[in-house]
């Protein structure tokens, strides 16, 4: 058996090789190395995939947060709403713009933004949400939209694990994840379900006027050159990194078919077993297992019989690398405690970070490996 990685990078690079080679090659060729040819043809390749009219580039998934807040034109005082359970990033760029971060408390099966505790958030501070879509699972948007219309919220989509899925309204329309809100931002670290071989982040709006202001905003507030109309940053996808991008997104939907079939897997093997809770498709409200609203970033159980840690510890024994995603609640982190959250608040991430446990999940894993791990699972928690 190959050896079992939580994210098979290298295996996936021998698949794709050549592609990749040849289009990093093509960047050394022509030593344009920052807001080369292959960034903007990227650009476009990933406008016309995710049917979005704007897709501006940047240099992480973090930055691409912090620059569609900024371009919000979101103040100091102005109270953003986000989930307690997801990483970090998203609230520290809403903490480091000095605007207020609002933790809510997540839904139980799909551990995305819950709409009740949403609403009970919602002040006449409130500015914006946040839904993360969380491991992969799009976000509630109907009911999302619906409550930022009714407030007039921006909803600014933090979509760094959920590349490639598809929402379905109530209505049966479709819409990538991502380019549903005001904006919506992405990742590609090596890890994410689209992931270059450094760093890099994304953008996508359909407001021309925001696309604009954000286009400035990444480029030191330059609209023109030399003239700085707005305090931006620097935050570049640089032409190396759009060549790796622009070999991959051809397969983004492999891609998300593959993790797709690894979790069906993992599903199938655990489904009778009482100490595990499987992962809940049901982003619309409604369980489905044939859409594409979850792309399975993260495969995460959870095990109900406290033992837990015990099967963190006894799979990594056993040569099966395995994360606790996440193990502390935001609102419990020192750097964003506010005595306004209250612990009854948050049962259901409060008991998340001490059931969850999240499984190898990538695209090279084959049923000699899946088998292997699954039943090491089922015969310890039998
Ligand atoms: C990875 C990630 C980010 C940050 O992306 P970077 O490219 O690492 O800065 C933001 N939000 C979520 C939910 C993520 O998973």
């Amino acid at each position: 058996m190959k050896k079992i990685q939580m994210v098979d990078l290298q295996g996936q690079y021998q698949q794709i090789k050549e592609t990749v080679d040849n289009s990093i090659q093509e960047v050394l060729n022509s030593s344009t190395y920052i807001n080369g040819p292959l960034v903007k043809e990227f650009q476009k390749n990933l406008e016309d995939y995710l049917d979005v009219k704007h897709v501006i580039p940047c240099a992480n998934g973090t930055d691409a947060l912090q620059i569609a807040m900024m371009g919000l034109g979101l103040e100091q005082g102005d109270e953003v709403i986000t989930a307690d359970f997801t990483f970090a990033a998203t609230v520290e760029v809403i903490a480091l713009l000095k605007l207020t971060p609002v933790l809510v408390d997540v839904d139980p099966k799909t551990y995305n933004i819950d709409i009740d505790a949403l609403k009970k958030a919602i002040t006449p501070k409130t500015k914006a949400i946040v839904p993360v879509h969380l491991f992969g699972q799009v976000a509630n948007m109907d009911a999302i939209l619906e409550i930022a219309k009714e407030h007039s919220l921006f909803v600014i989509e933090d979509n760094a694990q959920a590349i490639g899925a598809d929402y379905t309204f109530k209505n049966g329309t479709k819409q990538k994840a991502g380019t549903i809100g005001n904006v919506g931002t992405t990742s590609f670290f090596p890890s994410k379900n689209l992931g270059c071989y450094g760093d890099g982040g994304a953008i996508f709006t359909n407001d021309d006027e925001l696309a604009h202001t954000l286009r400035g905003i990444v480029n030191h507030g330059m609209y023109t050159r030399y003239y700085h109309d707005v305090v931006g940053v620097n935050s570049r996808l640089d032409s190396i990194q759009a060549g790796v991008l622009k070999a991959k997104l051809p397969l983004l939907d492999s891609y998300c078919e593959a993790r797709r079939n690894a979790a069906r897997f993992y599903n199938n093997a655990f489904a009778n077993n009482s100490n595990i809770i499987t992962p809940t498709t049901a982003s619309c409200g409604e369980v489905c297992d044939t859409c594409n609203c979850h792309v399975f970033h993260q495969y995460t159980l959870q095990i109900t019989n406290g033992k837990r840690d015990e099967l963190h510890k006894h799979l990594l024994d056993k040569g099966i690398p395995n994360a606790i995603y996440y193990p502390v609640a935001l609102h419990s982190q020192k750097a964003y405690k506010d005595t306004r959250y209250k612990e009854e608040n948050f049962p259901v991430t409060n008991n998340l970070i001490k059931t969850v446990i999240s499984l190898p999940m990538h695209t090279e894993l084959d049923t000699e490996q899946l088998t292997f791990i699954t039943e090491s699972i089922t015969s310890f928690l039998k």
